[in-house]
């Protein structure tokens, strides 16, 4: 039988709860997710690629249906090279909605054989972004519950706060 792959795409600087519910979702659709962790040249990030491939590996906890990988350059040339043909994205609020939407319309102008599946966010998690994760770490507020152990951990010594 083919295996329906999927690419879900994003900084993951660092990875969420939130990021994991849709994630988990995911796989009930797909027979396997592949994690890609995006060069963005545009944002600042706190951890490096390979911190946050390291993070989202320790956070999935061994399942052999998630890969974790990183891509540079266009979406739309990963999702070909890993012969996927699906793209999971979150979406949060209104706010989502119009990048992702231009997003998706645009990588489907570049793909035709491309789609991009769109999950919403869990109630417990719609509030949930890695930039406002990373804010209230910074000043040691309490980010326990959104966002896994490790990521915790490894924010409290990213800021010092050990
Ligand atoms: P990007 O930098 O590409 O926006 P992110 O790492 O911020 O990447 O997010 C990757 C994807 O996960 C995006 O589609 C985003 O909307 C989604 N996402 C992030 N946080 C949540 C959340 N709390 N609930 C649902 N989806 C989320």
């Amino acid at each position: 039988m083919k295996k329906t792959v999927a690419v879900y795409p994003g900084s993951f600087d660092p990875i969420t709860n939130g990021h994991l519910d849709i994630l988990m979702r995911g796989l009930e659709l797909f027979d396997k997710i592949i994690v890609a962790v995006a060069h963005n040249v545009e944002k600042k990030a706190l951890f490096t690629v390979e911190e946050r491939m390291a993070l989202i590996r320790e956070s999935i906890k061994g399942n052999d249906h998630v890969e974790v990988d990183n891509f540079d350059g266009l979406l739309v040339d990963y999702v070909k090279k890993v012969n996927a043909r699906f793209v999971i994205r979150g979406l949060r609020a209104m706010s989502d909605f119009e990048y992702e939407f231009q997003m998706a319309s645009m990588n489907r102008n570049l793909n035709r054989d491309m789609d991009t599946i769109f999950m919403m966010t869990s109630k417990d998690y719609f509030f949930i972004s890695s930039r406002t994760i990373k804010e209230v770490a910074s000043f040691n507020g309490c980010v326990s519950g959104l966002v896994p152990d490790i990521v915790e951990k490894k924010l409290k010594e990213k800021f010092a706060l050990v």
